[in-house]
């Protein structure tokens, strides 16, 4: 089974305001696809940074509508 090694996600360290790349992440408490009371369809789940951040040494955990993915997915 091959693992897709390039999904990388921007993720922002709320300590520092700045940006770094992440590829170890657990996603949890994932309830689906849900749609909002603007009928926009999001991903309900969190995710979680399986490495510490680079700044600030801490492991963020993330919504995933504040994740920016750098493939426009
Ligand atoms: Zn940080």
């Amino acid at each position: 089974m091959n693992r897709e090694k390039n999904a990388q996600f921007i993720f922002v360290c709320p300590k520092q305001n700045k940006f770094f790349e992440g590829s170890d992440f657990t996603i949890f408490e994932n309830r689906g696809v849900i749609t909002d009371k603007a009928g926009n369809k999001t991903l309900d789940a969190k995710v979680k940074i399986d490495q510490p951040c680079p700044f600030c040494g801490m492991k963020h955990v993330y919504h995933v509508g504040e994740l920016v993915c750098p493939f426009g997915g």
